[in-house]
């Protein structure tokens, strides 16, 4: 198997593993790709993903063949651009690039302008012609080296530039002259040889092979590392690297760089979108050291920009550009994220990727590109992701509502986010873990800042623009962001920042909005956010292609209506107990528990039925026609025990009984594990009064809702944690009863059905014997993970995030199903079910319900139906529509 691909110049791309990103990473792949079908790519080659692994587990070694292939590979690239590595007259430079699987933006280290030194400097600056730019190349050259491989201070650098710029009166880089540059680079080489120890290295072999083992190492770097476990990305993946010939975006006026995209990735807009800078290298229109110009000249004028546009500026190089738009939309059928450079007016492109968009840019692009015929429906589900949906499906700021606007940034990341001012990231974690919304405010971020921007509802910077790294990240996470905000200016040793002319503090509150760019002072009120548009276009195709239903957990009217707005097709559970909890009622369900008998009980329960069954019309009127499946009594009864003393009190005087006599009442309750103790069908075995006033209220509440005229609704009754068959009889025959007993008294009948949730494993093994008294089975994931791992959710927060890290759990189990162990059981109960009951009704109603990777398991496995809360229920029809293609 091969180690290294080469692209460019006469490079064969026969090979298939070279066009495979698991090989060759993303950026490998695509600069094959883009060769392939003839566009301008710098020749160059990609060292694969698996050599970095061997690398690593080797202990940091390299094999002999990839010396050797590189060494090849080097030769191919000398031939394709006609100059020598190393050449004292006429040198090679090469860029040197990390390229993973997927981007994972600015956590990789690129090192430009590799193979200068102090005699190939004068080569390339007496064959180029341009002394300027060829020492202004080796300063950078040097800096990066220093930063990426020599892992040195790069503040020691960047301040010997100021220190220099200041000397001679200037304000910016560009008006650094050869000599300056020249000047800066002999003191650069003295700061590496301080630090160091040792002189920069000169043999540009030794800078080729330390730059290779800086990308190698850097897969395992802190900053790799927290992005990995955001994102999800198995440490086995590896990082490919990328040794690409240099094209010289600072040769002058007659030369740039810049980034755009296809397609406007804010808005989902047909419009080039991009910035660019004259004169100036890859890294400086993301680094935010001077203001990008924009692309096009639409965009400027609307900007009321004075710099002119690329299409203004260079016409040919920009016409050429728009033609390789529209060639790449065409090859890879998608928005694409290109970063190009004019060498002297040539055009040459270094990067293409699918690019990153919002939710509302995903949609509207996945649409449109269906309706050009770009692509087809199927493609256009698969192409948004679900959970991507949930930035659209909240609030955005309330048009209507007064804004105390302190002024405006880049509409960088759409959204609007309140929150308490937070000057640094490991405060805003801090906060956050308190509960506590933040909003970040930075002078830039850059990768050690990703926590706090995870922690954050909103982020702030002063500098950077459209594609900074603030911009990129907040798009990825769902944050709003304002970026590139001049008006803030941040006083970190004093906590405090100046937004226009005003004074806040670390810890006063404002607002963003990320669609506007506006910063505001205080708190702005929110509306609700419209769902028609592409959005609705979207969710009709999904409904035609997916084959599980949706059904919603909730239990309140509120919830059930806006679950049935966004599509819910029933309630999957409706939780009683967080009836109990309420302000009038807790009492009443005080007094039941702590009853010194049934009479006492049942005394109690009477006072609860009214409001029960109140409740359960409710929800009714609100679902009429479609089914609903309630669930009796499940917690644990100590979460009703009153705690404090005045509650005590409070129950002895309503109750005219001593507090004494409660509190060993209580006392005597007291359970040691109450998750695995008196809850659930337990309570309602040894209480029976309980789940038969429960019965009685969702009877009762059926005939009058059905009595009222419109759909009746289908109740379906949900016994919770059953572990073998005979509680499920017994419960069962004592739910026919109550039913027959109000069908009699209310003089009607209506369809309903008793079924269980299987959610302790013995439930999912006996599944078969279980269904013999079950018309529908619901899978409470939640507590299936808990009793199947052994793992207490609410103690789990000690170790679930090491455990994460470690790959011990690929996920964490109770966000994104245990599909190989958990799954089983549910799998096997759905089997085993299905034997005995071959019409039983099958569904989830744990949190993994609204989770796409677990939905797509649901599918696999034949679930009737999913059950997520009411925000997630757009998420689960896409991703069931998802799983059926
Ligand atoms: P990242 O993944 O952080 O974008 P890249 O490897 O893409 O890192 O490179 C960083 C910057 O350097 C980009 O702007 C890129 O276009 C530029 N660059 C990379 N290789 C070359 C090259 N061979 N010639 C000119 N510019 C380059
Ligand atoms: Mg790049
Ligand atoms: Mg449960």
């Amino acid at each position: 198997m091969k180690t290294v691909y080469n692209f460019g110049g006469d490079a064969d791309y026969s090979d298939p593993r070279q066009k495979d990103k698991t090989v060759t990473g993303g950026k490998g792949a695509n600069l094959a790709e883009m060769a392939g079908i003839g566009l301008p790519v710098p020749p160059g080659f990609t060292i694969t993903t698996e050599e970095s692994l061997s690398y690593l587990t080797r202990g940091e070694a390299f094999s002999d063949k990839l010396r050797a292939d590189v060494a090849a590979s080097l030769a191919h690239v000398e031939r394709a651009v006609g100059k020598r590595f190393g050449d004292p007259e006429d040198p090679l430079l090469v860029s040197v690039r990390s390229g993973a699987r997927v981007s994972m933006p600015g956590m990789m280290d690129t090192v430009l302008n590799l193979g200068l030194n102090d005699v190939t400097v004068e080569g390339l600056a007496a064959n180029s012609g341009h002394s300027r730019f060829a020492w202004d190349s080796y300063r950078r050259f040097i800096q990066m080296y220093s930063d990426v491989v020599l892992e040195l201070d790069h503040g020691l650098f960047e301040e010997a530039l100021e220190i220099a710029k200041e000397d001679r009166g200037y304000f910016t880089d560009v008006e650094m002259e050869a000599d300056d540059w020249q000047k800066l680079v002999g003191q650069f080489k003295t700061i590496v040889e301080q630090e160091r120890g040792e002189p920069f290295p000169q043999d540009v072999h030794e800078q080729l092979w330390g730059a290779i083992a800086a990308v190698f190492e850097s897969w395992e770097s802190d900053r790799a590392k927290v992005y990995r476990r955001l994102n999800s990305i198995p440490a086995g993946w590896g990082t490919a690297v990328n040794v690409q010939a240099m094209v010289f975006g600072n040769m002058g006026e007659t030369s740039a760089t810049g980034v755009a995209f296809t397609r406007d990735p804010s808005t989902g807009e047909r419009t080039y979108y991009g910035e660019w800078l004259v004169n100036a290298q890859g890294e400086d229109v993301v680094a935010g050291i001077r203001t990008p110009q924009y692309l096009t000249k639409a965009r400027r004028e609307a900007a009321g920009a004075d710099l002119p546009s690329m299409e203004e500026a260079m016409p040919e190089a920009y016409g050429e550009l728009a033609r390789v738009f529209d060639l790449l939309e065409t090859h890879y059928r998608d928005m694409q994220d290109i970063e190009f450079t004019v060498q002297q007016g040539k055009l040459w492109m270094l990067q293409t990727r699918s690019g990153k968009r919002t939710a509302k840019a995903a949609l509207k692009m996945a649409v449109d590109m269906a309706d050009e015929g770009l692509i087809d429906q199927e493609t256009a589900i698969l192409r948004v992701d679900p959970m991507a949906l949930d930035q659209l499906l909240h609030p955005t700021l309330d048009p209507d509502a007064e804004r105390d606007v302190l002024g405006k940034g880049l509409p960088a990341s759409p959204g609007a986010a309140s929150g308490k001012i937070v000057l640094d990231a490991d405060t805003a974690e801090l906060w956050s873990n308190r509960d506590e919304s933040v909003i970040l405010v930075r002078v830039e971020t850059s990768p050690e800042d990703i926590h706090g921007m995870h922690a954050a509802k909103g982020i702030l910077t002063a500098r950077g623009g459209m594609t900074s790294h603030a911009a990129v990240v907040a798009r990825g996470m769902g944050r709003p962001c304002v970026s590139g905000a001049s008006a803030v200016s941040i006083k970190l040793d004093e906590r405090t920042l100046r937004i226009g002319d005003r004074e806040f503090k670390e810890g006063d509150i404002i607002t963003l909005d990320g669609a506007t760019g506006e910063i505001m002072a205080g708190q702005v009120p929110t509306i609700e956010p419209e769902l028609a548009g592409d959005f609705g276009v979207l969710m009709d195709w999904a409904d035609k292609h997916r084959r599980m239903g949706v059904r919603t957990n909730a239990e309140t009217p509120d919830d059930c209506r806006t679950a049935r707005g966004f599509g819910a097709e029933g309630i999957g559970l409706c939780r009683t107990e967080h009836m109990f909890f309420d302000a009038g009622r807790i009492s009443a369900v005080r007094a039941m528990i702590l009853a010194d008998d049934e009479s006492g009980r049942r005394a109690a329960l009477h006072r609860l039925l009214p409001e029960q069954r109140g409740d359960f019309a409710e929800i009714f009127r609100t679902m009429t026609g479609l089914p609903c499946t309630i669930r009796l009594l499940d917690p644990p009864l100590h979460e009703f025990m009153p705690t404090r003393d005045e509650e005590f009190e409070e129950l002895s005087e309503s109750l005219s009984v001593g507090v004494d006599h409660l509190k060993r009442r209580a006392a005597e309750l007291h359970e040691f594990n109450p998750m695995l103790g008196h809850r659930g069908c337990r309570l309602g075995i040894t209480f029976p009064e309980i789940y038969e006033m429960q019965a009685r209220a969702i009877f009762e509440a059926a005939c009058e809702v059905t009595a009222e005229g419109g759909d009746p609704v289908v109740p379906e009754v949900m016994i919770p944690l059953v572990a073998t068959r005979r509680e499920l009889e017994i419960l069962r025959e004592l739910v026919d009863r109550v039913a027959e007993e109000v069908f009699t008294e209310q003089g009607r009948t209506l369809d309903y059905l008793v079924g269980t949730m299987i959610e302790l494993p013995r439930a999912a093994l006996m599944a078969g014997e279980i269904a013999q008294e079950a018309r529908f089975f619901s899978f409470g994931t939640n507590d299936l993970t808990q009793t199947a791992l052994g793992v207490s959710r609410d103690d789990a927060g000690r170790f679930l995030a090491p455990y994460v890290d470690k790959g011990i759990y690929a996920k964490d189990p109770f966000v994104s199903l245990d599909i190989d162990g958990v799954g089983q059981l549910v799998e096997l109960a759905a089997e085993r079910g299905r034997a005995t009951t071959p019409d039983i009704k099958l569904g989830i109603c744990g949190e993994h319900g609204g989770d796409p990777e677990s939905i797509a398991f649901c599918e696999k496995v034949g679930l009737d139906y999913v059950s997520a809360s009411p925000y997630r229920v757009p998420i689960a029809r896409l991703a069931a529509a998802q799983a059926a293609l």
